[in-house]
């Protein structure tokens, strides 16, 4: 900008001064040439005056013998030669013809006074004759120079005017060369140029930054708030003119609960120094200003200028409260997906896959430990007889209320009590030496004894009951979890043997 302000001005200038100075110059000059004329014009009038004084004066002396006028003669007739060479040092006029005329004028002069002092007076009036006749075409002649010098001022000052004209003609046409070509095209074009320029990247800028969803915001290192984004009226509920006049706003609209996440990452992040890349994130809740609550995902970097100097942190903050939500529920399905997924309808036990697992993983465990484990295999007596007699509804009932008193009975929550199928369940027992797993088994089948369901098409006793069988095993003999279960199923097979409503313990 500044160069082409230059390149536009110099030129100008100097082809203006020059004009001025050429204008200067040629006035100097004509100025000097017309006082010279005027010089030799004065000059020529005087001597047309002193010749006319001599003519006079020497008739005065031939014919009144004026010896003073002839003094006077000789006197003027001195002058005008010198006066007439003056002329011709000039040199504005061929002066040769008049300095001719001048010298017969002078001799024949010289002779009238000279015959007239020798009183030869026919001689002095021929002579005197002559000299008038010379000194009629002597001021024929200066008529003749006088006109001339006239002239010559008329044609200088013309000259003069011409120049004028000229010149302030040139200057018109640079001004008006610079106001309607140089000036639109060096200067205004660019300017209306810059100035699009200007419009098109604040444009940019404004969309790029006012239209951001996410509330943005820019902090100083004083803290003041140098940009935020109108977002975050749609945020917060707060304007950005709220903002702006009071930004501690930012940390008091932080939910109380949250503040120590707050708090925990300004110590961290807000710090100068910190790389330009080095992005740190924190969520938190804030109070928008109708009450309600906000989740927000807050990610800051730090701001460098192109020098390099930290000139604050610049935040993007995201309104995730939908996104927790949609979390949650997801959350909540997934864990509900979990417990349908080991967990028998039925019963609310585990279920057959649940216990798979875990006693996989529990003998695995136990191997490592050297704990006992005990594993429980029951099944209700007759079952299918109290199905046929009471219907398959009061089936369910039973099993879900044996069921309850299996989970009554072995509550620790490192047991697993599971349905295994049918109306049979299965129950691992973690760390439990074979005596306590007996006593705690025995606990339970007279439990379901004592609930007193009836059953008048069992051949054990009127009521429902149970038959366990249950195996404790030393890690050490335990290769997988495969003979622990045939051996509860051979204890259990062993207590129905033995008439039913009864516990087998085996070793294994
Ligand atoms: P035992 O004393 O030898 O065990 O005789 P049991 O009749 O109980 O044995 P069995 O295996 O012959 O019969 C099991 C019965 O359990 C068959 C089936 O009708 C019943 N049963 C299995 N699952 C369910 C269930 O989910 N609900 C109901 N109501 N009955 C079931
Ligand atoms: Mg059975
Ligand atoms: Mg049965």
């Amino acid at each position: 900008m500044k160069r082409s302000h230059y390149a536009l001005w110099l030129p100008t200038l100097i082809t203006s001064i020059m004009i001025i100075f050429l204008f200067w110059v040629m006035h100097a000059f004509l100025h000097h040439n017309l006082n010279e004329i005027l010089e030799s014009h004065k000059r020529s009038q005087e001597l047309t005056k002193k010749i006319e004084q001599m003519v006079s004066s020497t008739l005065n002396a031939t014919f009144l013998g004026d010896e003073k006028g002839f003094l006077k003669t000789v006197e003027l007739s001195n002058q005008i030669h010198d006066d007439i060479l003056l002329i011709k040092e000039d040199n504005v006029y061929n002066t040769a013809s008049l300095f001719n005329s001048y010298e017969h004028l002078y001799k024949k002069l010289i002779s009238v006074v000279s015959y007239s002092k020798e009183n030869r007076l026919e001689d002095a009036k021929l002579a005197l004759q002559e000299v008038q006749a010379y000194s009629i075409s002597l001021e024929s002649q200066m008529r003749e120079l006088n006109s001339y010098f006239d002239q010559q001022e008329k044609e200088t000052e013309q000259l003069f005017f011409v120049l004028m004209i000229f010149s302030g003609t040139l200057l018109l046409i640079i001004a008006l060369f610079n106001g309607f070509y140089l000036i639109p095209r060096q200067v205004i074009r660019p300017l209306e140029e810059f100035a699009e320029a200007l419009k098109g990247s604040e444009e940019k800028y404004r969309i790029v930054a006012d239209w951001t969803y996410d509330w943005e915001y820019w902090i100083d290192v004083n803290k003041n708030i140098v940009f935020i984004s109108p977002s975050v009226q749609r945020v917060t509920g707060y304007t950005q003119n709220e903002f702006m006049q009071t930004p501690s706003l930012l940390i008091d609209i932080i939910h109380p609960d949250d503040t120590h996440f707050w708090n925990q990452h300004v110590s961290e992040a807000h710090l100068p120094n910190r790389p330009e890349e080095d992005a740190q994130e924190v969520e938190f809740r804030i109070v928008r200003k109708d009450g309600g609550i906000v989740f927000l995902d807050h990610i800051c970097r730090p701001v460098y200028n192109h020098d390099g100097i930290y000139m604050g942190v610049r935040v993007a903050n995201r309104d995730i409260t939908q996104k927790v939500a949609i979390l949650a529920e997801l959350t909540e399905k997934n864990r509900l997906l979990d417990t349908l997924a080991t967990t028998d309808g039925l019963s609310a036990l585990y279920n057959r896959r649940y216990f798979d697992e875990a006693f996989t993983r529990e003998v695995e465990y136990a191997k490592r430990t050297g704990n006992t484990l005990a594993l429980v295999l029951c099944d209700i007596d007759y079952f299918k007889l109290y199905n046929d007699a009471y219907g398959h509804q009061k089936g369910d009932k039973v099993i879900q209320q044996v069921a309850d008193v299996l989970k009554e009975t072995f509550s620790r929550t490192i047991d697993v009590v599971a349905r295994y199928g049918g109306e049979e369940f299965v129950i691992l027992l973690q760390a439990t030496p074979p005596a306590e797993a007996y006593n705690l088994v025995e606990l339970a089948r007279k439990n379901i004894v004592k609930l007193g369901i009836e059953h008048r098409e069992s051949k054990v006793a009127p009521l429902i009951t149970m038959s366990f069988g249950v195996v404790s095993c030393i890690p050490d003999l335990l290769s997988n979890g495969d003979n622990l279960l045939t051996q509860s199923d051979k204890a259990l097979y062993q207590s129905k043997e033995k008439g039913r409503n009864c516990t087998t313990l085996l070793e294994c």
